[in-house]
């Protein structure tokens, strides 16, 4: 399949000011990352939150400007786009939320807040309005009569489903799904997901997916992009990524799998202390403070990221030419 997106080396720095107001500092949410997003494909994005998920989410619906690094669109540079190209792209790029009901306005009816989604794109006409929003209520399991209703009158999952009818209004290639399942009851959740997945295969959709949640993600993900402080540590196939995870981070989220069941104490070790500040990230590997594996030479470099077998890709001294090389001449002088 085709890239429809092509992300390369994205960062994006926030400002940030102590309490006091006394010193200021940069932020990396994200500290480079590159990724495509293949036509009819769901990416996985998974991390502990603060990683940079919801900012490259953010990156790649256009919510935000990047500090640099590029956005392609069907081959499109959109730092090089025009403006029409650039509102061509914010239809075709949508998003929806873990907590829809907080951007449907309480006061509005169904129809008007789905309505609402293409007006802003230039159509007027109430016939032809109206006919999209039934067609699209129909698409995600309501009827006409939801046309009438409000917010408060729809569950949990009821209402993420009006999220992604909101989404659909325009006929979307590409949605970005940030944690759409994480709020909602797991009976609910696979009905949301199940949606999805049909909703993709019927309108050869692709999805960026952002989940903490490691089951959710190999449910639907087809390919599985994992963050740690604002960079992709490993992206894989999903099968070939739960089968045979590389990098020393997604080995001990894997190990904390599945979350329904006490964990044994071993998996807990693995993962402890907390995500260094993203104020101050440690030099060369950003993973080596917390690295049960860490090595001389991942303080010093950070490790590029390699392609192996099974296009598995990984940023690890593990895997890298430096460690082989290093490994090698501590070994004969020792
Ligand atoms: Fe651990 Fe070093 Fe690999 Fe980083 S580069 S994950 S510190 S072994
Ligand atoms: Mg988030």
């Amino acid at each position: 399949a085709r890239n429809v997106i092509e992300v390369a080396n994205l960062k994006k720095e926030f400002t940030v000011r102590s309490p006091l107001g006394l010193r200021t500092g940069s932020v990396k949410a994200v500290a480079g990352v590159s990724f495509a997003l293949r036509e009819g494909e769901t990416l996985g994005v998974v991390g502990e939150s603060g990683c940079g998920k919801s900012t490259t989410g953010r990156l790649v619906q256009s919510l935000i400007t990047p500090t640099s690094g590029s956005v392609t669109f069907m081959g499109k540079d959109l730092d090089t786009a025009s403006k029409a190209e650039r509102r061509e792209y914010q239809a075709a790029v949508q998003m929806i939320f873990q907590d829809p009901y907080s951007s449907l306005n309480p006061r509005k009816r169904i129809g008007s807040i789905l309505e609402e989604a293409l007006r802003i794109h230039g159509v007027r006409d109430r016939k032809v309005l109206k006919a999209r929003v039934i067609e699209v209520l129909e698409t995600v399991g309501f009827s006409e009569e939801h046309y009438y209703r409000f917010p408060h009158e729809f569950s949990g999952g009821q209402r993420q489903r009006i999220g992604i009818a909101r989404a659909l209004m325009v006929n979307p290639k590409v949605i970005v799904c940030d944690e759409p399942v994480s709020a909602l009851d797991v009976s609910i959740q696979s009905q949301v997901l199940n949606l999805l997945r049909k909703l993709q295969r019927e309108k050869n959709l692709t999805y960026m997916f952002i989940s903490h949640d490691l089951s959710v993600v190999k449910y639907i993900a087809d390919r599985v992009a994992v963050m740690y402080l604002g960079k992709i540590v490993e992206l894989a196939p999903t099968k070939e990524l739960y089968a045979s995870p590389k990098h020393p981070y997604t080995k001990a989220l894997l190990s904390a799998v599945p979350v329904h069941h006490p964990r044994d104490k071993k998996d807990r070790e693995i993962l402890q202390g907390d995500v260094p500040s993203p104020l101050n990230p440690p030099s060369g590997c950003v993973f080596r403070t917390r690295c049960p594996m860490a090595m001389e030479v991942c303080a010093q470099k950070e490790p590029t990221t390699v392609t192996l077998e099974g296009n598995h890709q990984v940023a690890c001294h593990l895997f890298t030419e430096e460690a082989t090389h290093k490994a090698i001449h501590s070994g004969s002088g020792a």
